[in-house]
C-alpha cells in the first residue's frame, strides 16, 4: 500500500495571513508571510508546514 506522505505540521489559525519561521531546529527558516488568498490553507514553501484556517477541516463541506 502507498501511503501518502503527509505535511510534517498542521497548524489552526484564525486569520488568513499567518507568519512562519519554521519554529527552531532544523525546519526552522527566515520569517516569511503567506497570505491563503481564496482559499483556506496554505503551505510554507520553507518547512511544508500546512495552515489551515480555523474551522476548516478540509473536509468538504456540502
Ligand atoms: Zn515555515
Amino acid at each position: 500500500m502507498a501511503k501518502i506522505p503527509e505535511p510534517p505540521e498542521t497548524v489552526t489559525v484564525k486569520e488568513k495571513v499567518v507568519s512562519c519561521d519554521g519554529g527552531e531546529g532544523p525546519l526552522g527558516h527566515p520569517n516569511v508571510y503567506l497570505n491563503m488568498g481564496t482559499g483556506s490553507r496554505v503551505e510554507c514553501p520553507y518547512c511544508d508546514a500546512l495552515y489551515v484556517l480555523d474551522g476548516v477541516t478540509g473536509k468538504k463541506a456540502k
